[in-house]
């Protein structure tokens, strides 16, 4: 009966994609799937969003190749750029979309002797220092990028660090770059805005906006949910109890016998553990869901199983038990074990048996 299952749910993509069309409306889109999509499968999320987006984004050109082999056949932008001859072949053999950030690669660009020419995103550290070339190079940059003959086309990117905090002065600041490079620059298009700055900064909207985390349903936010945003949650993890014990106050559970019970206990036992990207090391008392109602994990997570203290709640042998999803969001989950969605989503194993709705 071992049942861990990774349900994804197109219909809840679509619609956080046409939340991101409601906030952005005049700006193209250009959807990431970098990291499988963020855990969700990149082939069904490239193959779902590509009627209705203008380019998918991804990290690196092995991610890229992937999606073409696959069949996906609209405009690919690689976020970190290449970094061989061989690379750069193939990535415009491809009809890839480039970030260009460093010296070293309008180098490779000179060096092109091939016929392709492609869009470049012109990338500028405005303040994440990360990627991108400093505001005092780039003037240079963008006169030796003009006078390359791969380059069809220049866009102005850049990266917020703190988008997702309202209270930080960091975006205005990285704006305020971008806006004197921009006057000098003025012809370029722009694309600054990740899932936070389209939802919280509109006047870094701009003509291309990236979203990544909205459109799996997750909140960029710590001050408001993905209800609050209506946002769908797209991945929903769950899987069964498949065995239900009773054992008295003062008895432990799990390695390290690091819970004890303060009470006689019905203790469900939960097929999913780290073996299936479940996090180790969150807190004793994280819900989980079982026929509407919350349970709070005891004890060390394993590789397989958790346990949780099914004392209070309505649970039987064979239920399902919903790990995160749309009546449990995985940003609550995440908080519990201090880190965020991004990282859980894509912590799942391939064991998991996925199924796409
Ligand atoms: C991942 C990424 C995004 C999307 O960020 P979200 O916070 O998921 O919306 C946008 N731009 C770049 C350069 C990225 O690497």
């Amino acid at each position: 009966m071992r049942d861990a299952q990774l349900i994804i749910n197109r219909a809840a993509l679509l619609h956080n994609l046409q939340l991101v069309k409601q906030y952005a409306p005049h700006s193209k889109v250009l959807a990431m799937v970098k990291a499988n999509a963020y855990g969700h499968g990149a082939l069904i999320i490239a193959q779902t969003l590509e009627p209705h987006v203008d380019a998918l984004g991804v990290a690196f050109l092995a991610e890229a190749v992937a999606l073409r082999e696959a069949g996906i056949r609209c405009p690919i932008a690689i976020l970190e750029g290449v970094f061989t001859p061989e690379e750069l072949t193939q990535a415009l053999d491809l009809g890839c979309y480039l970030v260009v950030h460093q010296a070293q690669q309008l180098d490779l660009l000179a060096d092109y002797q091939g016929q392709h020419k492609t869009s470049i995103w012109f990338k500028i550290d405005s303040g994440m220092h990360r990627l991108g070339f400093l505001p005092q190079e780039a003037i240079p940059a963008y006169q030796r990028l003009q006078t390359i003959d791969c380059v069809r086309e220049l866009i102005l990117t850049s990266h917020f660090a703190c988008a997702d905090d309202l209270s930080s002065d960091k975006t205005r600041e990285q704006l305020a770059v971008l806006d004197a490079l921009h006057l000098q620059l003025h012809a370029l298009a722009r694309s600054f805005a990740n899932s936070a700055a389209i939802l919280a900064w509109p006047q870094s909207h701009h003509q291309w906006v990236r979203p990544g985390i909205m459109l799996y349903g997750s909140s960029p936010f710590a001050t408001q949910t993905a209800n609050d945003l209506q946002l769908q949650a797209v991945m929903h993890f769950q899987t069964k109890l498949i065995a239900i014990k009773h054992i008295a106050a003062g008895e432990t559970v799990g390695y390290g016998s690091t819970w004890r019970a303060d009470r006689a206990t019905r203790l469900g036992v939960i097929a999913v553990g780290y073996g299936d990207g479940y996090p180790r090391h969150i807190q004793t008392g994280t819900p989980v869901l079982i026929n509407g109602q919350r349970a709070p994990i005891v004890g060390r997570v394993s590789m397989d199983m958790l346990t949780v203290d099914i004392t209070d709640i309505e649970a039987e042998y064979g239920d399902t038990v919903i790990l995160w999803g749309d009546t449990l969001s995985i940003d609550e989950i995440a908080t519990y074990a201090h880190t965020i969605s991004y990282e859980l989503a894509c912590q799942i194993t391939t064991r998991v048996e996925r199924i796409i709705l």
